[in-house]
């Protein structure tokens, strides 16, 4: 798909703070489906009576710029990927979805349900998503009305409702409370009195904290270096194939030989039946022993991006111990980065991606 290669590779800072704004908020549906929404999905102008008291014409330009942005399908305004149809339908990451499993359960093209083009090969429409992005937002904390671009600015360092905690909270404080409180309490605040001896015996309590993390690095951090030391850790290319049984979509890899047993990767689409668009799209997978084995094995493994696909993969390891009574591991998340990851999985035949297995002690 080169139209997303290209995409991939320009995308500006503004669309990775898209992205990234998706990560805290994906799916933020801003408000339901109102009357005049149903003009918009006619294409007829919205009726927003233009000298209604108390309605500036600022408020007037964005109710209408909020309606023009609305996925033409759910009639959501969704801070997520945004998708065109040939025609220029604004479709939704997760309209988008639904459309695109219906059509590989019934093996058709899946088409724009108010043109019935083909929309096989999605086509993101940033400039709508950076749009949306610039539309005003309610504070989770104040509940004000801020440019959706600095209101994560003012929710973590200006709201004075937004929860802190006090500025000696690294010598023990555990006082945490709204920003216009914690002045009052910083300045009278115990830690300030304490001796120098209460407060090492404090962060004495602090630092067992700190060290355990350490330790928890170190022996990843060990047995990562044993596994690459030993001829223990393979990495397998796979190509994730799609089918439908019994009116839900899996995807399937072809058999792989790794520590002298044959396996092979299952994946499914979480949430299948789920019709709410305002649920994200999700999808996880399972290694599956299928030779029995003749000891027990304690296998960790990891789905990664496999070889010229554009789908990212985030790093999760999972571990199994794959025993004659218990050759599947459990449905583990397949941690795509983005709803546009997602998108692009359903709407291929077949995926590529990478495993990278690991036999344990
Ligand atoms: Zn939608
Ligand atoms: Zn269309
Ligand atoms: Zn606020
Ligand atoms: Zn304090």
């Amino acid at each position: 798909m080169s139209s997303s290669n290209t995409e991939n590779s320009e995308r500006s800072e503004d669309s990775l703070n898209i992205d990234r704004q998706q990560g805290e908020q994906q799916e933020r549906v801003e408000e339901s489906a109102t009357s005049s929404l149903q003009s918009v999905a006619t294409g007829m102008q919205p009726s927003v009576p233009a000298c209604a008291a108390g309605v500036t014409a600022s408020e007037i330009f964005e109710n209408n710029l909020r309606d023009i942005l609305r996925c033409k399908i759910c009639l959501a305004l969704r801070r997520t990927t945004l998708y065109l149809c040939q025609t220029g339908h604004l479709i939704c990451a997760s309209c988008l979805a639904h459309l695109l499993t219906d059509a590989q359960l019934c093996e058709e093209t899946p088409k724009c349900p108010i043109c019935q083009k083909d929309i096989s090969i999605p086509v993101r429409n940033i400039a709508a998503e950076l749009a949306i992005s610039e539309l005003p937002s309610n504070c989770r904390f104040c509940n004000e009305k801020f440019p959706h671009g600095s209101l994560d600015h003012h929710e973590r360092h200006e709201c004075q409702d937004s929860p802190v905690a006090c500025k000696y909270s690294r010598i023990g404080c555990k006082w945490f409370g709204e920003r216009k409180e914690a002045s009052d309490h910083e300045r009278n605040c115990e830690f300030l009195s304490k001796t120098p001896e209460e407060i090492a015996a404090t962060l004495e309590t602090i630092e067992v904290d700190y060290d355990s993390k350490h330790d928890e690095i170190e022996r990843i951090f060990q047995s990562l270096m044993y596994s690459l030391n030993s001829e223990r850790t393979l990495c397998v290319d796979l190509q994730l194939m799609c089918y439908c049984n019994n009116h839900q979509l899996f995807y399937t890899t072809t058999d792989f030989h790794a520590f002298n047993e044959l396996w092979i990767i299952r994946a499914r689409l979480n949430n299948q039946n789920d019709t709410d668009p305002a649920n994200v799209i999700s999808f996880s997978y399972q290694l599956v022993l299928k030779t029995e084995p003749r000891s027990s094995l304690m296998v960790q493994f990891v789905a990664l991006k496999g070889s010229r696909s554009d789908i990212k993969i985030s790093m999760q390891l999972y571990k199994h111990v794959f025993t004659p009574t218990s050759l599947e591991s459990h449905y583990c998340a397949l941690p795509l980065t983005d709803c546009n990851d997602c998108i692009q999985l359903l709407a291929k035949k077949g995926t590529k991606i990478r495993i990278m297995l690991s036999l344990l002690d």
